[in-house]
């Protein structure tokens, strides 16, 4: 079955949307190109990792609705899309929907010609904080690949809490998942950051037990303790802890957030590919802003995802840090700058990435490299992996 698909209308008006294509390319990303009738072009970044396919189909079938609408009305369409079906939410909507917002933001920027946080109140800060992912098969893998990042410039690294997780672990497992990161501390020192993501892979019982023994280490934030079913509950985790909690990767919208950001995290992790695009994740950094909350947008995705999130990164006032994919274990085949005309606007210095200032989402995508990619589609799917008597373990 071919993924990439196209859909055309007449042109009825200059910023009449007449052309929507989605690409599949590796390394496991969707990538989205709307056209208007005055040749402007609006690139986005519509993906489930895993589910890339489900999301193109969801992009086709809201395709039917904009071809031949104004582009310009992006909150218009937003309501329409996330609403106008009568069922909504969930992820394969929400980054359909996301990613065509991005696109349309994207040409409203290159039709004004101003990058898109000038349209979002313009710019709070001059450069935004980014951190790179680290891992490692030992303890002194994971603290070489950490010592290498601070040799690069970052002033923070995440990396992965454990592997797969029995519902209450034994005392020697719980201890080494401590140890390793008292070992990462030890070997980058008291300067650098390190955030700690637990993946989902923890119960609420394991989360209360091994949080306050990873107090003294003070990492930055604790991520996604527990899978989001348990959004709700996460007001017993944060309480038995002093560690910043961090939560919202798997989260689709403005509502998804009351829970959490009730339940007392302390940052925010809305994906800009997942929450509905620019138009929603910048709403619910203004509801994390009401909670005391900073944002910490998740990023392990394409160049336009990266970009999306910059936008919003620079035009908000609680923000943190920014996550982003380069050379992350995820990337094989292509990575974060293979589809760009010019990488170097992700050239990341002092652990900061400098202010983009070209129109639209800032950065030009390189259509024949997308093109290309896309006449050979990926099949990403992520592991399915299985506690020690063999039943299923979160991966
Ligand atoms: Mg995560």
């Amino acid at each position: 079955m071919s993924i990439a698909s196209t859909h055309t209308a007449a042109p009825s008006s200059p910023s009449a949307i007449t052309r929507i294509e989605t690409f599949l390319v590796s390394p496991r990303w969707l990538f989205v190109r709307i056209e208007t009738a005055d040749g402007h072009v609006g690139w986005g970044e519509p993906i489930v990792e895993g589910r890339a396919e489900a999301v193109a189909s969801v992009v086709a079938t809201l395709a039917e609705r904009l071809l031949g609408a104004d582009a310009g009305r992006i909150e218009d369409h937003w309501q329409v899309m996330t609403k106008g079906g009568f069922y909504r939410g969930g992820p394969v909507l929400s980054s359909a929907v996301a990613g065509i917002d991005q696109a349309l933001w994207d040409l409203k920027g290159k039709a004004l010609g101003v990058p898109v946080y000038e349209l979002l109140g313009g710019p709070v800060r001059d450069r935004a904080r980014v951190y790179t992912w680290v891992g490692g098969d030992t303890v002194e893998e994971l603290a070489e690949h950490a010592l290498r990042a601070k040799e690069l410039g970052f002033t923070a690294v995440k990396c992965n809490g454990a592997t797969q997780l029995e519902h209450i672990e034994s005392p020697a497992a719980t201890h080494r998942i401590v140890d390793q990161f008292a070992e990462l501390r030890e070997a980058v020192g008291e300067d650098m950051d390190f955030a700690i993501d637990f993946h989902g892979r923890f119960s609420t019982a394991m989360s209360r037990r091994v949080l306050p023994l990873l107090e003294p280490l003070l990492p930055l934030f604790v991520e996604e303790p527990v899978v989001p079913e348990f959004s709700r509950d996460l007001a017993r985790i944060t309480a038995a802890t002093s560690i910043p909690i961090a939560t919202g990767e798997r989260l689709y919208s403005r509502w998804d957030f009351r829970d959490v950001l009730a339940a007392g995290i302390a940052v925010a992790q809305p994906d800009l590919s997942h929450a509905g695009g620019i138009s929603e994740v910048r709403r619910i950094a203004a509801m994390a802003e009401a909670h005391d909350v900073v944002m910490a947008p998740h990023c392990p995705l394409g160049p336009i995802a990266l970009a999306a999130s910059l936008q919003v990164d620079f035009a908000t006032p609680n923000f943190l840090i920014q996550e982003q994919s380069l050379g992350i274990h995820y990337n094989v085949g292509n990575d974060l700058l293979d589809y760009l005309v010019d990488p170097t606007v992700f050239t990341f210095t002092d652990g900061y990435v400098q202010r983009p200032t070209a129109p639209g989402l800032g950065v030009e995508v390189d259509e024949a490299a997308v093109r290309k990619a896309a006449a050979d589609p990926h099949r990403w799917r992520n592991d399915v992996w299985r506690r020690r008597d063999g039943a299923f373990a979160e991966w």
